[in-house]
C-alpha cells in the first residue's frame, strides 16, 4: 500500500489518454484494501463534468462497507470514498454554471434526476438511493471521474478542496437533521452526541451559529475541553457521569428541545430520559449497534417525536458551503492522511479515537 497517486493538473492529451490508466483503491474484501489500476474515464458526457479528486473524507459508512455490511448487495472489488471534493477539468456541452477550475463537492449518491423525490429536490428520497458512491457504486478514492454536473456543487471562490469536501456529508447531513428535520430554532437547547466526532463537531457549530444553547456528551475530558472550544456551552464526559441527570439540572428539570443521536444502544435511553415535553430526537446513525430498549410511556406521554434521517438535500450543500465560507462554522480536521493510510484512519475512526475529520489528500 505504497503506490501515491499520481495526479496531473489538467486534462490528458489524447495521445497520453490512450490506454492510460489511473489508480482507486478499492475494497476487495473484509477489512482488506488494495491498490487497483482502473481505465481512465473518456471525455464527460454532455450533463457531466470531469473531477480531478483533491480530497476524501471518512466517516462511518465507510467503515460499515470494509467491515463487510451489505456484501451481499455489492460487487466486489468496490472503489472506495463517499464524501469528496475536487477540481472540474471538463465540462460536458450541456453544463452551466460550473467551468474547468471550480472545486466542487460532490454529493454522496448517483441519484436518477428524473423521480418525483428528485425532482422536488430531496435527493435523499430518491428511488435509487441504492446508488451511494463508495458504498452501492464505485466511491471517490480514485485520481479523476465524470460525473452528472447536478451532482457536483461549485464551492465559494478561495474555498479549499480539504474544507469543500465536508460539505456532502459532514455538514450537509447536520444541517438537514438540525433544520429541514428537526426544525431546531434560536433559543432552544440541544444535547448533541459524541461531540469530538466529525457529525457532533459539525452540529455543535451549526447549533451555535443558530442560537441553541449546546449541551454536548464526549468520552473524556480532552474532547470536553475541545467542545467547548468549538463553541459548546456544556461539555459532559459520558463516562464518568450520568448525562441525562446532568442535562436535567442545566435545565432546570425541564429537558432538550431537540436531541442530535447518532450513537445508538449506549446513548438512546438517556437521551429519551433528556428530552423536554414534545422533544425531538433526530438520529442518522447508530454506531454502538442497532438495538436500544424504548419506554413507550415516555414517547406518548411526554408527546416526543423520533425523526430518521439519511443523507441530506443537495440545496444542504450549498448553505452548508456559505456558512462554511462565512465563517459560520470551520471543518474541524483531526488529520491529513495519504491515502495508504486509508485501512489505519478506518481502524481508528471504528474505535472513536478521534476529534473531528480524517481527510485524505490527494
Ligand atoms: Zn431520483
Amino acid at each position: 500500500m505504497s503506490i501515491a497517486l499520481n495526479l496531473g493538473a489538467g486534462a490528458p492529451s489524447e495521445a497520453e489518454s490512450r490506454n492510460r490508466s489511473i489508480k482507486a483503491l478499492v475494497l476487495d474484501g473484509e477489512r482488506h484494501l488494495s491498490f487497483l489500476d482502473i481505465d481512465e474515464p473518456g471525455p464527460p458526457a454532455a450533463d457531466e463534468v470531469q473531477v480531478v479528486v483533491k480530497a476524501v473524507a471518512l466517516n462511518h459508512i465507510d467503515v460499515w462497507g470494509w467491515r463487510g455490511m451489505a456484501f451481499a448487495r455489492r460487487t466486489l472489488p468496490i472503489v472506495v470514498g463517499a464524501e469528496a471534493a475536487g477540481v472540474v477539468v471538463a465540462c460536458g456541452s450541456d453544463v452551466v454554471g460550473i467551468t474547468a477550475g471550480d472545486v466542487v463537492s460532490l454529493y454522496g449518491a448517483r441519484t436518477c434526476g428524473n423521480c418525483k423525490a428528485c425532482l422536488a429536490g430531496r435527493d435523499n428520497f430518491c428511488e435509487r438511493m441504492d446508488n451511494i458512491y463508495g458504498f452501492h457504486i464505485d466511491g471517490f478514492l480514485r485520481e479523476r471521474l465524470n460525473i452528472p454536473s447536478r451532482l457536483a456543487v461549485k464551492a465559494p471562490s478561495g474555498m479549499d478542496a480539504t474544507c469543500a469536501a465536508l460539505a456532502p456529508i459532514t455538514f450537509g447531513t447536520v444541517e438537514h437533521m438540525l433544520f429541514d428535520n428537526a426544525r431546531l430554532q434560536a433559543g432552544e437547547t440541544i444535547v448533541v452526541h459524541a461531540g469530538g466526532s466529525g457529525i457532533g463537531s459539525a452540529a455543535i457549530q451549526l447549533a451555535k451559529a443558530a442560537g441553541a444553547t449546546v449541551i454536548t456528551t464526549v468520552g473524556n475530558d480532552e474532547k470536553a475541553q475541545k467542545a467547548l472550544t468549538l463553541g459548546a456551552d456544556h461539555a459532559i464526559n459520558y463516562s464518568t457521569e450520568r448525562f441525562e441527570g446532568r442535562v436535567r439540572k442545566l435545565t432546570d428539570r425541564k429537558g432538550v428541545d431537540v436531541v442530535f443521536e447518532h450513537v445508538g444502544p449506549q446513548t438512546w435511553q438517556g437521551s429519551l430520559l433528556s428530552m423536554a415535553r414534545g422533544g425531538r430526537l433526530v438520529t442518522c446513525g447508530s454506531t454502538t449497534g442497532i438495538a436500544a430498549q424504548t419506554n413507550l410511556n415516555l414517547i406518548y406521554q411526554m408527546q416526543l417525536r423520533i425523526i430518521g434521517s439519511f443523507g441530506c438535500r443537495i440545496e444542504n450543500m450549498r448553505t452548508s458551503l456559505d456558512k462554511l465560507s462565512r465563517g459560520d462554522a470551520r471543518p474541524v480536521i483531526d488529520a491529513k492522511i495519504g491515502v495508504e493510510r486509508f485501512s489505519e484512519a478506518l481502524a481508528r475512526l471504528e474505535s472513536r479515537n478521534v476529534f473531528g475529520k480524517i481527510v485524505v489528500t490527494l
